[in-house]
């Protein structure tokens, strides 16, 4: 029997919850399908990461769902690791999807937009680059990805400028401007749906200006963008 046509009466366990961000002035919550997340996206962090930001076309990993976690609380140091960075970033929520999506078009696919924090196992991730293996254990672990409110572009529009930085125990450590993006949103957008089927859910952490380091247990992270708003997260 194709698996299509058995329509399943119950599950052997209970699915997992969906992953789901609150919504800025709404009741209703942003259901989560997948978190692509663009590499080197500010030509200042790109340098201070070894890279070339006039030569590299945009390049992308992913995150689990369930790694996106609402913000506004505590961060777990997470296991396997002494040196965990702090990238704070625009993530971009999609409501409808699309493949080969025009530029011109691709903003008409954005929901929203919200405050990340792309968390990083910076020692693994350095091990896998230089073993040429994949990232995941670097950047898809459990609470990688604390989130703050979606706030719909209806509300907002789509910020293309505006400060974007992240403060450590009060003293500013990441500081950039929107503007300052190498691969635009609606750029991405397109790249991206060129690779993959873009559909409803899917969220897009748009990269992290300079400034990227390591956080200890105790520290208060602060992350503002400029007309999407705050999120802070204590690291347990
Ligand atoms: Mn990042």
């Amino acid at each position: 029997m194709n698996i299509q046509e058995k329509t399943p009466m119950s599950y052997v366990f209970t699915p997992p919850a969906i992953t789901a961000l609150p919504v800025r002035g709404s009741d209703a919550l942003f259901p989560v399908r997948r978190v692509y997340c663009v590499g080197r996206n500010y030509a200042a962090h790109a340098i201070e990461m070894g890279g070339d930001p006039d030569k590299e076309p945009p390049f992308f990993f992913q995150k689990n769902p369930d790694n996106l976690v609402p913000g506004d609380g505590s961060f777990p140091y997470p296991s396997g690791t002494s040196d965990v960075h702090h990238e704070i970033e625009l993530v971009a929520f999609l409501s409808k999807g699309g493949e080969n999506i025009p530029v011109g078009k691709a903003l008409d696919h954005v929901f929203g937009y919200a405050v990340g924090l792309d968390m990083t196992r910076r020692d693994l991730q350095a091990e896998a680059k230089k073993l040429g293996r994949p990232w995941e254990v670097g950047k898809a672990f459990e609470h990688s990805a604390p989130c703050g409110e979606v706030v719909p572009a209806a509300e907002i529009g789509h910020p293309q400028s505006g400060a974007i930085w992240l403060k450590v125990n009060g003293n500013m450590v990441q500081e950039g401007d929107l503007n300052q993006l190498i691969w635009k949103v609606p750029g991405t957008i397109a790249y991206l749906s060129g690779l993959f089927r873009l559909a409803p859910g899917d969220a897009i952490m748009t990269g992290t200006p300079s400034g990227v380091g390591p956080v200890k247990r105790g520290d208060v992270l602060e992350g503002h963008i400029d007309g999407v708003g705050d999120l802070k997260v204590t690291v347990a």
